[in-house]
């Protein structure tokens, strides 16, 4: 028997939590990437297409390169700051694009999820229609009732 303090309590996924966490922005419950680098091309949850037409993450390059200015920027402020001002800039912004490059792929994939979630935002895709499924007869029944 659960008490009060042992609730579990749920919140819905709004919108930011699912771009931070790198969810689906139609279901907000399937991931976009499937592994750290791996992304998966549809929703794993309601299947929704993620790369809708070739080049389509071109935009989130855009994304990624506005976000690394102002990152890389701050990281060669912190390697001033670690290495002390008697350290030469040159120093600073090799460090500071060592770092990046380790972060670039965090970068990258922010990108993605980022501009998936805008194109999902300003141009939804629809759910496709449910289709009937045809149950087919046999040739025997089609020609029965083709007598008839
Ligand atoms: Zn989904």
């Amino acid at each position: 028997m659960k008490t009060q303090s042992q609730k579990v309590v749920s919140f819905p996924t709004t919108k930011v939590r699912a771009l931070v966490r790198g969810l689906c922005p139609r279901c907000r419950s399937g991931k976009i990437f499937g592994g750290f680098i791996d992304m998966n091309q549809t929703c794993p949850s309601c299947g929704l297409l993620f790369e809708r037409e070739p080049g389509y993450f071109c935009g989130s390059l855009l994304l990624s390169h506005l976000a690394g200015m102002p990152l890389m920027v701050l990281l060669v402020g912190v390697a001033m700051l670690y290495f002390g001002p008697d350290t030469s800039l040159v120093v600073s912004t090799l460090t500071a694009i060592v770092a990046f490059a380790a972060l670039s792929p965090i970068l990258c994939r922010y990108g993605r999820i980022l501009w998936i979630h805008l194109d999902q935002g300003l141009d939804p895709a629809r759910r496709p229609p449910r289709t009937v499924r045809r149950v087919r007869t046999s040739a025997v029944d089609t020609t029965e009732r083709a007598a008839v």
